[in-house]
């Protein structure tokens, strides 16, 4: 459905998006988490044929964005960060607007918009002007209007920006229902928006994709290691010469002994089960065990390594 190939765009001397190759499919929703500055919304707005590239390629429901920009807006829906709402306007009128710019026949308009107010959950508000609502109900206007000519694929930058807690959690449920779907390509900046709405993640920095996977799969190769901390009974020499003799063990440093107690934290070779393996050692040694713990490597720790530490 998307299909992008060593795209990049400079700013001057700003390289904002940096040969960047990714593709999307029908039924995803795709995250593509950033700091800001990144790259996000230049790439979004090069697929919407809002801006050109420098160079590489890209296609969009198997148009071309910059030899069939008519086709391409037909075929996505776009909610910028910043939505164009015309305050004075009744939310039904807006539509009602939106359905004309569309050129969706007559017939169909009033369908359409009742589709859309259904689908935003825009019921209570109809009757209101676009000024008078909440950001998180002009949010819902946006992402109306980005459905008006039900488009398979929609754009969204940045949808939950300024928007307080409930109202994030109303939009990511709309954006997850919209993606059962339709392939919906979001960006953000916020590394839980993405854990909790998507099915495949790109996460994007100094305007190079540095990481492509669904979450699970992102976590798991961050995790490179084993580390397991273990506390036991036993003397520290014993324990150490074991633990030289562990082959699954890659490295180990001595937190510390207290009372004939010593600490241990274990570097183990990925898929060796270190904990289980450790578990036996001990059990074998007739060691008294206080405490095993493996440490897990979330996706915070994969974003914050791919990242700028500082911007995320
Ligand atoms: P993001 O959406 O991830 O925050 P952007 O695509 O907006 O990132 O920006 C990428 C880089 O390009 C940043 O360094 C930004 O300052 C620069 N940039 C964006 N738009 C312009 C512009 N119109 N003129 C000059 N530099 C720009």
């Amino acid at each position: 459905m998307i299909e992008v190939k060593e795209l990049t765009k400079s700013y001057g001397t700003t390289v904002a998006v940096d040969n960047v190759t990714f593709d999307a499919h029908a039924g995803e929703v795709l995250g593509f988490l950033g700091p800001n500055g990144a790259g996000k919304t230049t790439t979004m707005r090069i697929l919407t044929c809002y801006l050109s590239a420098d160079a590489g390629t890209a296609t969009v429901a198997g148009y071309d964005v910059f030899e069939e920009s008519v086709e391409v807006r037909k075929n996505i829906g776009y909610l910028p960060e910043s939505a164009p709402l015309y305050t004075d306007m009744g939310v039904i009128e807006y539509l009602n607007f939106m359905t004309q710019v569309r050129n969706i026949p007559k017939n169909q308009r009033k369908e359409r918009i009742r589709t859309v107010i259904d689908t935003c959950g825009l019921d209570d508000v109809i009757q209101k002007d676009i000024g008078e609502l909440s950001k998180g109900y002009r949010q819902r206007v946006g992402l109306a209007q980005s459905l008006i000519h039900d488009p398979p694929i929609l754009i969204l930058d940045e949808p939950t920006s300024g928007l307080d807690p409930s109202q994030i959690i109303e939009i990511r449920n709309l954006i997850k229902n919209i993606g059962q779907e339709k392939l919906v390509l979001f960006s953000t900046h916020i590394l839980p928006e993405v854990s909790a709405t998507c099915s495949r993640i790109l996460i994007i920095n100094n305007g190079k994709i540095v990481a492509n996977g669904t979450p699970e799969e992102l976590s798991s190769q961050a995790k490179g290691e084993e580390i397991v901390h273990i506390t036991i009974r036993g003397t520290q020499e014993t324990v150490e010469a074991q633990l030289n003799a562990l082959e699954f063990v890659s490295q180990w440093n001595h937190i510390g002994t207290d009372n004939g107690i010593v600490s241990y934290q274990i570097n183990a070779v990925q898929g060796s089960e270190a904990a289980e393996a450790l578990f036996h050692v001990v059990v074998e040694n007739g060691w008294s065990l206080t405490e095993l713990r493996q440490e897990s490597v979330d996706l915070e720790d994969v974003f914050l390594n791919l990242t700028d530490k500082e911007q995320a």
